[in-house]
């Protein structure tokens, strides 16, 4: 740990040479007000309704108050961000309270934007509540659409004006300022190992490493090389699953930064990310990234690996022999492959496996790119399809995912694709009604579209969280039949095109 040697600098931006994490507080908000709780995530962590709405949880929630006999910290880690090599950085706005066990589980709980640390660099610390708004939802909607996230367990109004923006004119824009306060196994990062790497520090490395196996993957009993493979292997699966499991919703992470990606292969940091309304493999919702456009939904699976590169080299000083590594990495693409494959089967409701399944995966999404077609819309519609139905009125269940009319030549495209899809389909045992359950199953109905989390921060912004509280109820089902929800089942409207939220 690090203290700076007057008590009172303690939250001072400043270089932090040789600690793995320093002593931090939050800021005492003016005037904190709880505007949601998830009531699932105080009960993983053993809280009640009753706890939900105490002071004491909105003291502590808010940074106002310290839970008795804790030290909150936050953590140096470093990283490679947009391929390039950035240095030590550390939770800029990111205070880690406490650990809590709980039904022999344990979790860290952190808030985010309570207050500059050592890490903030020239930033503030601070969050505004639209971007809280943000990360507080889509967490707790990725966690409900089975894609391993970071939870989140309170936002809170600080009550203090948070300076984001310069206007045109020269004029500060303030915005409200907002704490979440998110829960995880730990927030132990790929860059929390390329920190002491980087710094050479092979002693503080193997103890993170041994520290991080101990506590948290108490499934691995080798020792030496052997243990730190283990572990680099699970990192590598953890992460891959995460990966198919955003394709399969069209999640677009859009700043999949080294820093950003959680050893447990949690989905972390939601900044400017986004989802596939219109199913395009080349969309970024990151507006400093629309050149290379690196965090592309399309090339997800390939920088989880060039990051998984990044981490094996970091644990290399502690394993000492690259062909292991080598061999993971390695099997990476072809595993990934398979379970791309797999994933696109039980979303187009096949149960078995034929050759014929790649090629017409592959038309699909050629297919889908060839006319703006909303994803989520279009594979759930497909659920609908039945076995004896004509291209003529297959076309009519999936066509309205389509956001214009389709040219001569692409809707021929797609009824062939159809009769291929019909007769495929036919060749399965599955009812009509089976297969609809199962691609009901993985084919979400709702998803937290751009425009829906931006209608619900225009809302909040007024003071108004009824549509905060109406969408966190609509995703905690994403995969059920809402019927009073249609509104929320439906395309993009046309101003909302390219609305993609931001980050800070
Ligand atoms: P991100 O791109 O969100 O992963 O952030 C990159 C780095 O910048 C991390 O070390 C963050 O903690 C830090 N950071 C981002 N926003 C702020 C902020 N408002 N105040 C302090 N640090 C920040
Ligand atoms: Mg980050
Ligand atoms: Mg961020």
């Amino acid at each position: 740990a690090e203290m700076p040697a007057d008590p009172s600098e303690i939250n001072i931006p400043r270089q932090v040479e040789k600690a793995f994490f320093s002593y931090v507080e939050p800021k005492k908000p003016s005037n904190p007000s709880l505007i949601h709780a998830s009531e699932d995530v105080a009960d993983l962590l053993g809280m009640s309704h009753e706890d939900i709405l105490s002071e004491d949880f909105l003291n502590i929630f808010s940074g106002n108050s310290l839970y008795p006999e804790t030290r909150p910290y936050a953590l140096a880690y470093a990283g490679h961000q947009f391929g390039n090599w950035a240095g030590q950085l550390g939770d800029g706005r990111a205070i880690n309270l406490t650990e809590i066990i709980h039904n022999n589980k344990s979790y860290t709980l952190q808030l985010k934007g309570a207050g500059p640390t050592p890490y903030s660099r020239t930033a503030d610390g601070f969050a505004v509540l639209r971007s809280s708004i943000r990360e507080y939802l889509c967490a707790e909607a990725m966690h409900y659409l089975g894609v391993p996230t970071t939870r989140s367990l309170s936002l809170v109004l600080s009550g203090d004006q948070v300076l984001r923006d310069i206007l045109y004119n020269g004029n500060p824009a303030y915005e409200k300022g907002a704490v979440v306060c998110r829960v995880a196994p730990s927030f132990i990062r790929f860059g929390s190992f390329e920190l002491f790497a980087s710094r050479n520090d092979r002693v503080n490395l193997k103890l993170l490493a041994d520290f991080t196996i101990k506590y948290h993957f108490p499934d691995i009993k080798s020792e030496g090389a052997e243990k730190y493979l283990a572990f680099f292997k699970e990192v590598t699966q953890t992460t891959l699953k995460m990966i198919v499991h955003w394709q399969r919703v069209g999640f677009v992470h859009g700043v999949m930064n080294t820093d950003n990606m959680s050893i447990h292969g949690l989905t972390i940091d939601y900044g400017p990310y986004g989802w596939l309304e219109d199913y395009d493999p080349n969309w970024t919702p990151n507006t400093t990234d629309r050149q290379n456009k690196r965090y592309r939904f399309g090339n997800q699976p390939n920088v989880a690996l060039w990051n998984l590169y990044q981490l094996a080299n970091a644990l290399f000083p502690i394993i000492n022999d690259a062909k292991p590594l080598e061999e993971i990495l390695k099997a990476f693409s072809s595993d990934y492959e398979a379970e791309y494959l797999n994933m696109m089967r039980n979303k187009l409701g096949f149960k078995i496996s034929k050759d014929q399944d790649t090629a017409l995966i592959e038309s699909l999404t050629e297919l889908l790119q060839l006319a703006e077609t909303d994803m989520t819309i279009f594979f759930r519609n497909l659920g609908t399809i039945l076995k004896t139905d004509s291209d003529e009125i297959a076309f009519e269940k999936i066509k309205e995912a389509f956001y214009k009319n389709l040219e001569e030549s692409v809707l021929d495209n797609w009824k062939t694709w159809l009769r291929h899809y019909s007769s495929r389909i036919s060749e399965e045992t599955l009812t009509d009604d089976e297969r609809k359950e199962q691609m009901n199953s993985v084919n979400p109905k709702y998803v937290l579209r751009n425009y829906m989390a931006q209608l619900c921060i225009d809302d909040a912004d007024k003071g108004d969280y009824s549509l905060l509280n109406e969408l966190f109820e609509l995703l905690k089902k994403p995969y059920d039949e809402q019927h009073d929800s249609q509104k929320w089942f439906a395309k993009r409207p046309d101003w909302a095109r390219d609305k993609v939220g931001c980050s800070m």
